[in-house]
């Protein structure tokens, strides 16, 4: 089939043509994003392939089916950025691709939580100065502290093992529906607010739903102890950026490692480098010596990559030879996943 493949960087070009070897499809890469202005850019393809930052709405939407476009296929577990009503309406079949590689978050969060804590970028910003000083670097072993996990799915689960058995933390975990195998090795189940309490580090592993949105607030700042070391790799809006900052600043947060931020749409995946970032909040954060961010890089091995390729790819040989849609997303859901 004739895939517009929207928003490439040189990683999608050279995974997707890869694993396109398999499948023959007719790729037709493009740099910009989609929007209502690129969207002739697509015209004559049965398919066109986005990612999480890609405007999917309905005036797009319609555009697309004018075109001639059948299938969006995002090479991505999340579709907030997908008006489904309207691609419903219009006869676009939406898919994308649930589980890619929950051991490529779990491993980056992890990552996150010892270089944060332990203070490795800023470690590494002295040696490269020649400085060898120790002040200032001091950390925490994590055997023996108390973790919270928010949601033990696919990837939390990993976390939650890897601290349990690997680091020999105590864990605590929140989930709508506890998992008998964590329950069996030790992790103890509690609600959030109990978890937000009693935790010296919290990872959030949720998906965002109206429930989770700021599920640390200014309140879960009070409430927590002091010290706090949060990790956030799912979704920018679990936190109250506003409300981190006033806590960073109180010098109740310990410490805060992000690969998610709020308004990241309008910063993430681009080069801004040469550019006024105009985020106030943002900017702020960048600030502390106690936090540190990256633009949502969890996701990207390898595996995961090839992964993502291979599952889109696959979906659109079965929407081209009629065959039912495996990874279509259901339009009843109406919060997914990145
Ligand atoms: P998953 O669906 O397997 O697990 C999510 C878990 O959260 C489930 O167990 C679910 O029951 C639980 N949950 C739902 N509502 C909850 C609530 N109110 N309180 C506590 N738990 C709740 O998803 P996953 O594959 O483990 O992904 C988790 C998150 O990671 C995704 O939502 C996504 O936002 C994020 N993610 C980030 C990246 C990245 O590159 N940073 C990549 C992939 C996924």
């Amino acid at each position: 089939m004739r895939v517009a493949v929207f928003n490439t960087k040189a990683y999608d070009r050279r995974c997707l043509t890869e694993a396109n070897a398999a499948f023959g499809h007719d790729l037709h890469f493009l740099e910009p994003r989609l929007d209502l202005t690129t969207v002739p850019l697509a015209r004559g393809c049965g398919a066109i392939c986005v990612f999480v930052n890609d405007r999917v709405d309905a005036e797009v939407l319609e555009a697309l089916a004018t075109g001639g476009t059948r299938l969006i296929a995002l090479r991505c577990a999340g579709f907030n950025n997908v008006d489904l009503a309207a691609a419903d309406r219009v006869g676009l079949a939406v898919v994308r691709v649930p589980a890619y590689s929950p051991h490529a978050v779990a491993e980056f969060a992890i990552g996150l939580l010892l270089a944060i804590d332990r203070k490795i970028p800023r470690a590494w910003a002295r040696v490269r100065e020649n400085n060898f000083a120790l002040d200032g670097l001091i950390g925490r072993n994590l055997h023996g502290r108390t973790v919270g996990v928010v949601g033990t799915g696919k990837i939390g689960a990993l976390v939650a093992r890897a601290l349990k058995l690997g680091f020999g933390c105590e864990v605590l975990a929140s989930d709508i529906v506890a998992d008998p195998a964590l329950e069996a090795i030790g992790v103890r189940y509690v609600d959030r607010r109990e978890l937000l309490a009693e935790v010296e580090i919290v990872t959030l592993h949720c998906p965002l739903t109206p429930e989770t949105r700021h599920l640390i607030d200014a309140a879960a700042i009070d409430r927590a102890r002091d010290g706090l070391v949060i990790v956030n790799t799912s979704r920018g809006a679990l936190i109250d950026t506003a409300a981190l900052i006033e806590g960073l600043k109180a010098r109740k947060i310990g410490a805060v490692a992000l690969d998610v931020y709020e308004q990241e749409a309008d910063l993430f995946f681009e080069d801004l480098s040469s550019e006024i970032v105009s985020d106030d909040l943002f900017q702020r954060l960048l600030t502390f010596p106690n936090v540190l961010v990256t633009g949502h890089q969890a996701f990207l091995t390898e595996e995961a990559l090839e992964a993502i390729a291979r599952t889109t790819l696959a979906s659109i040989a079965d929407a081209e030879a009629g065959r039912p849609l495996a990874n279509r997303v259901d339009t009843s859901l109406i919060a997914g996943s990145r």
